[in-house]
């Protein structure tokens, strides 16, 4: 009889890891509380605008990448799913002065020079690493030990291709991206570099971002997030997994240190081992009848700065194909999102995205990044949630039709999700989504099984910082991995699809 394996959620991780133990012989069940799969990586929709909630932008898009080969392993990707290279992929506006990151290096360099020629030394050194950079993509690799079908194999000309890029990692990873961008004497260039990746991340983030586009890599599958997550449950469940919508995880099921189940509704059912890729900082805590007290789990008690956003979502009545795809711009008067003041507004607009709005019409949304929560908890406390979500939506539509007229009076459907919103539907730290990868250097990574408790597995974005899709699918697909070796059977991936 084949081992049963239950994983919480049915998130990009969790879909991941039930699609590999299928594969290697397990039989899945995933359980997962919300009614449709693709946790942070969703979309919704309000009066037939569709608001595109989770990626901008896919890591392994490119099937130049080794990453590329486990989306289409999993489902996420194939050759039906048409990719759009955003190109410029970000652009931010100062006091009437845009400025570009475009994927072409050349392109991007005469660009910031035309811009800025007094920066010219760091120009030419940013885009000298930009270089540098492209040669560096996420490997795929198995765990030591583990008994595969296929090994997972990195070229040795790859890694040594790598080796310039590494040596100039140092420089940027001892910076926050606000520190690094002190060297541009542009405002323009020193906000838009900055703004790509959030002032507090590590400045490793901008080349990395870069270098990723540069490389053609960083695509926005067609569809977007609901849709790549529903192929992959339609791999999941093809494969003869099953997947239980609206049922919430309360606990795992331990006794004398080993796993054997979860608890569901006050039920247990039974598992040989369970895979959790609920937000690991909350789990530690929440889902076992004993927090788990170990120095890692400290650690990441301690050290994750979670990122989290308030989503500001427009349904508007009026073709707006005219105005940017993507923007970021200044303002004198800032946006006050939960009483933090915003001086730099962006916003995507899916105008020439088919299906996301009514014929003629456009869908608008902005992720106003910060940690906003006690505010938006203390507002759902004392009763005022709804009229500052109302607040919000009304002065970001102000800002927005004040720069753009053609927007002004054709709002019909606002919505806003707030990390409380987040919180409900993932059940993750203050509703955050990702890690922000700080000052502190070195990347945090966390491992995929606690030593305490036996049969237990982890696996999501929390595990490595930034976090985000790619982290998702590797840790998914890692946990399966060391749910193979503890029990013997061979890991079956790997395959050219
Ligand atoms: C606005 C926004 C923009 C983003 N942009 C990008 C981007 O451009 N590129 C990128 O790579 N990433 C991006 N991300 C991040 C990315 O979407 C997430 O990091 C990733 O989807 C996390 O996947 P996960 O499976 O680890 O976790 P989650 O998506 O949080 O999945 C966990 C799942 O488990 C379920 N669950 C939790 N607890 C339980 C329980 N106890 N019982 C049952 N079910 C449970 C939840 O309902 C959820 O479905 C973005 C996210 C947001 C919100």
């Amino acid at each position: 009889m084949k081992k049963k394996v239950i994983v919480v959620g049915a998130g990009i991780s969790g879909l991941t890891a039930g699609i590999y133990a299928q594969l290697s012989g397990f039989d899945a069940v995933i359980f997962e509380s919300h009614t449709i799969p693709g946790g942070a990586s969703t979309s919704w929709k309000r009066k037939g605008y569709t608001f595109e909630g989770g990626m901008h932008w896919l890591t392994g898009s490119s099937v130049k990448t080794p990453l590329n080969k486990l989306w289409r392993e999993v489902g996420a990707l194939d050759d039906s799913v048409s990719i759009y290279n955003r190109d410029p992929f970000f652009s931010y506006e100062y006091k009437g002065q845009t400025a570009y990151v475009y994927r072409d290096i050349d392109k991007l360099k005469n660009h910031f020079l035309s811009i800025s020629p007094e920066d010219k030394t760091e120009i030419i050194r940013l885009c000298k690493d930009i270089k540098k950079f492209t040669k560096i993509s996420m490997p795929v690799m198995d765990i030591k030990g583990v008994k595969v079908e296929e090994k997972a194999r990195m070229p040795l000309s790859s890694i040594i291709s790598m080796l310039p890029a590494l040596r100039r990692m140092s420089f940027y990873k001892g910076q926050r991206a606000d520190e690094y961008t002190d060297r541009f004497k542009s405002p323009v260039l020193k906000n838009l570099i900055k703004n790509i990746i959030g002032d507090e991340s590590n400045a490793t983030g901008i080349v990395f971002t870069i270098a990723t586009l540069a490389s053609g890599d960083g695509g926005y599958p067609e569809g977007g997030s609901l849709a790549m997550a529903a192929r992959m449950a339609k791999r999941f469940e093809a494969l003869g997994g099953k997947i239980e919508y609206g049922k919430a995880v309360s606990k795992v099921a331990v006794k004398d240190n080993k796993a054997y189940g979860v608890i569901v509704n006050g039920e247990i059912i039974p598992s040989d081992s369970v895979i959790v890729t609920q937000d690991t900082l909350v789990a530690i805590d929440k889902l076992f009848d004993n927090p788990i007290e170990e120095p890692w789990a400290n650690r990441m008690r301690e050290r994750i700065k979670p990122m989290l956003s308030t989503f500001i979502s427009l349904g508007v009545e009026a073709d707006l194909s005219d105005m940017p795809e993507m923007l970021t711009f200044s303002v004198d008067e800032p946006l006050l999102c939960a009483g933090i003041a915003n001086y730099n507004i962006g916003f995507y607009n899916y105008a020439d995205y088919k299906g996301y709005a009514p014929e003629g019409c456009t869908s608008i949304t902005s992720a106003i990044m910060g940690d906003t929560y006690d505010f938006w908890k203390s507002c759902k406390e004392n009763g005022t949630y709804k009229e500052e979500k109302q607040k919000l939506a009304e002065t970001f539509i102000s800002i927005l039709s004040k720069k753009y007229p053609q927007i002004a009076g054709k709002v019909v459907v606002w919505d806003v999700a707030t990390p409380l919103t987040y919180e409900r539907y993932l059940h993750s730290y203050k509703g955050s989504w990702m890690s922000i990868m700080d000052d502190s250097s070195s990347m945090q990574a966390y491992p995929s099984k606690p030593e305490s408790i036996q049969n237990v597995y982890f696996a999501g974005q929390r595990l490595v910082n930034p976090g985000g899709l790619p982290v998702a699918l590797d840790t998914g697909r890692r946990a399966v991995q060391y749910l193979c070796r503890d029990t013997d059977m061979v890991f079956m991936g790997n395959k050219e699809i």
